[in-house]
Order: C-alpha cells, then sequence, then structure tokens
C-alpha cells in the first residue's frame, strides 16, 4: 500500500519585502554621510586645470622634502607636496602660488584653502577618479 505523501500546492514563498530595511538604510546613510558638507561649487574651481595625460600617481613624493606618503596633489599646476602632518608643503605652495585648490591623496578629499572647505562637484570627478586608480589599482 503505497501512500503519497507529497501535496503539491504547498506555498512555501512567504516573500518577505525588503522595503522596511531599505527604508532603514536609506536613513541611516544620511544620517551619516557628512560631517561637514562639501561645497558643491566655489569660484576657485575655475583655476582647476585639466587633468594631465599621465594621470596622477599617489606615490609620488613632495616636490619639496620628498616626503612620500599621503601627499596632496595641486590641482591648478598639479606638483605634490606634502601634508601639515609632515611639513605642511602644500600649505606653503597654496600660499606662495595662490593655488587653493588641491586633493588629498589620503582620502581623495579635494579641499579649497580660500574656502576652507570641502568641495565636491562634477569637474573633479575624472581627477578624483584618476587618483582612485592610482591608490587602489582600479577604476572608480
Ligand atoms: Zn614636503
Ligand atoms: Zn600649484
Ligand atoms: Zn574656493
Amino acid at each position: 500500500m503505497a501512500e503519497q505523501g507529497s501535496s503539491n500546492g504547498a506555498e512555501g514563498g512567504k516573500v518577505s519585502s525588503n522595503t522596511d530595511l531599505l527604508k532603514q538604510y536609506e536613513k541611516q546613510g544620511v544620517e551619516a554621510m557628512y560631517a561637514v558638507e562639501p561645497l558643491s561649487w566655489c569660484d576657485h574651481l575655475q583655476q582647476v586645470a585639466p587633468l594631465p595625460e599621465a594621470g596622477l600617481n599617489v606615490e609620488d613624493p613632495c616636490t619639496d622634502c620628498e616626503a612620500k606618503g599621503e601627499n596632496w596633489v595641486c590641482l591648478v599646476c598639479y606638483k605634490v607636496y606634502c601634508s601639515r602632518y609632515v611639513a605642511s608643503h602644500m600649505v606653503t605652495h597654496g600660499e606662495a602660488a595662490g593655488h587653493p585648490v588641491v586633493l588629498s591623496y589620503a582620502d581623495l578629499s579635494v579641499w579649497c584653502y580660500k574656502c576652507d572647505n570641502y568641495v565636491a562637484n562634477e569637474v573633479l570627478k575624472p581627477i578624483i577618479a584618476s587618483a582612485h586608480k592610482s591608490k587602489f589599482g582600479k577604476e572608480l
């Protein structure tokens, strides 16, 4: 006597909605986005020169003291200088040359000395992408 144990039609598919989870992520994302809101535009971006054909190399040493590591690159003349944690050569360069917009090889943020603020704008994207490729070995 064979009993047929399996019965079709029992749908175990209780599809749980991800919507609540997404909402939760969104909320967290917004709250944790920026401690300091970057400027979306500043007038000094007009001084930013196009990315050199060779691209950026985050390993470049400081022009003045040859310090290596987490340097900055000037986005007006593309010279590399060290941070204020080393000998502040980028600050010195910014003041001496009047080049206000610089990119950090440490965290790929763009800082404007004149505005004393971070700047995030479309025109900076290819520059940041080049630094990102050099730093992480892959496209942004
Ligand atoms: Zn230096
Ligand atoms: Zn410069
Ligand atoms: Zn500015």
